[in-house]
């Protein structure tokens, strides 16, 4: 029976809607976009 830590490892990384960038795995409230389409000044 495969363990949740492997489940999890095995998901694929978030990648941004907009531009398409991988995402590190931060907060929640980042939704699908990476940091600099998240910024506010964009
Ligand atoms: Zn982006």
């Amino acid at each position: 029976m495969p363990s949740i830590l492997e489940f999890f490892r095995n998901l694929p990384k978030k990648k941004c809607m907009n531009c398409g960038s991988q995402i590190d795995e931060k907060a929640d409230c980042y939704g699908n976009l990476c940091d600099e389409c998240d910024h506010p000044a964009r």
